[in-house]
């Protein structure tokens, strides 16, 4: 008998498990995931500050395909001996996906205890906590970011919202593309934005910014940079500047390891690699898990193949941005904008309960969402 051992269950875990379960057919392969949760969290809802709507229970989805699940966080990998550690004992492998996904790069800045973040379920839960029945909130958003775009705007519609950027543009990472929309959204919702400045310190009453300003606020939530787990330097294998490992197209960092989602910098295409993103990390977990079983059975392994790249950014009231190419071109905007973002939020839930879905999913590569 073989061993499949997935690390993680987030996107790219998930789909691994679910495409290996789909590969190994009637043969014994075993395929285990380990993650320390009982639940999946769908990260891209986290900015609409409902813990119950972003969680999938593992459960539902794991065992009627007959994967194991694990729960527990892995500590440690010896790639020599095969082996994960799990601190109290230790679990072997035959192949392995390294799945363990990416977390907010935490601030360092005096006071860094104030800071509220929307990175999971427990960071969303705090943050919904302390505005609860708070009506005419103050809010200070730092990073302009995907993150702190979604959320800021979805604050405004509650609150009075400072958005901190470092650079003298709003969402300097997105591109010249999309800004005019962004910036017109965060006028329309009265968002106030303050640009190259960043963080001096923060206190239980607000934030002291780098130019000597100071802001009373009920919250500052931190949402500025990510980084692949840690666990991905216990591969002995290059890795880029955000921490995630290099593999091939067919996702294998070496021999029999493979990465998936945002611990692995895969190329898209010929000349991008992905971005930390859902809709690569979908599709990466379907061709890890795919070839880490095939791998071992002796069948066809897969190419990654992803969609073309898209972004659609949520902008609370003021809809969404949906953009297509490495350049960001805008395709649509407001109500339109907004009911494709709903409708991705929606699909991005894996199917519950039903094998035959649950694998024939599993079987996509494609997210089916317009690009
Ligand atoms: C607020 C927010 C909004 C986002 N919005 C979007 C969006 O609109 N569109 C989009 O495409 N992307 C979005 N993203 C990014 C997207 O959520 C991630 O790229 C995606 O979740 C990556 O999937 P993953 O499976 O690689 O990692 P994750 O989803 O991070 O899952 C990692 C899994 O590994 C487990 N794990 C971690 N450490 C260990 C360990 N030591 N041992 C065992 N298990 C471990 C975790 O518990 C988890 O189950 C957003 C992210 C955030 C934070």
């Amino acid at each position: 008998m073989s061993d499949v051992l997935i690390v993680g269950g987030g996107f790219a875990g998930v789909w691994s498990a679910a495409a290996a379960a789909r590969v190994r057919g009637e043969s014994d392969l075993r395929v285990t995931l380990v993650s320390p949760n009982e639940d999946m969290v769908l990260r891209p809802r986290l900015h609409k500050l409902d813990p119950d709507w972003t969680r999938v229970p593992l459960k539902r989805v794991l065992e009627p395909i007959g994967v194991t699940h694990v729960r527990a966080a892995v500590t440690g990998i010896d790639t020599t001996a095969r082996r994960v550690d799990l601190g109290d004992r230790s679990i072997g492998y035959d192949r392995l996906v390294l799945a363990a996904g990416s977390h907010l790069v935490r601030a360092s800045v005096p006071g860094a205890d104030h800071l509220f973040d929307i990175d999971s379920v427990e960071g969303v839960a705090r943050l919904a906590g302390r505005l609860h029945d708070r009506s005419g909130f103050t809010a200070v958003v730092i990073g302009s970011g995907f993150t702190g775009l979604e959320l800021a705007t979805e604050l405004a519609e509650r609150g009075r919202v400072i958005l901190i950027e470092r650079a003298d543009v709003v969402g300097p990472d997105l591109g010249p593309g999309p800004r005019p929309v962004i910036e017109a959204a965060l006028a329309e919702l009265g968002v106030e934005v303050r640009l190259g400045v960043t963080v001096a310190s923060v206190g239980e009453k607000g934030v002291v910014l780098s130019d000597g300003g100071e802001i009373t606020s009920d919250v500052v939530v931190w949402t500025a940079g990510m980084q692949a787990s840690s666990l991905t330097a216990q591969i002995p294998a290059e890795r880029d500047r955000l921490g995630r490992l290099k593999v091939d197209r067919r996702l294998r960092v070496f021999g029999d390891v493979f990465a998936a989602g945002d611990v692995a910098a895969a190329l898209a295409d010929p000349d991008h690699h992905v971005v930390q993103s859902c809709q690569f990390a979908t599709p990466m977990g379907k061709a890890a898990g795919h070839n880490a079983a095939a791998d071992l059975l002796g069948l066809p392994l897969v190419d990654f193949t992803p969609d073309p790249y898209v972004t659609c950014l949520d902008l609370g009231a003021a809809g969404a941005v949906f953009t297509t190419g490495w350049d960001r071109a805008v395709e649509l905007t407001g109500r339109e904008g907004k009911d494709l973002k709903n409708e991705i939020l929606e699909v991005i839930h894996p199917p519950l309960d039903d094998a035959a879905e649950i694998l024939r999913a599993a079987g996509e590569q494609s997210n089916g969402v317009r690009g």
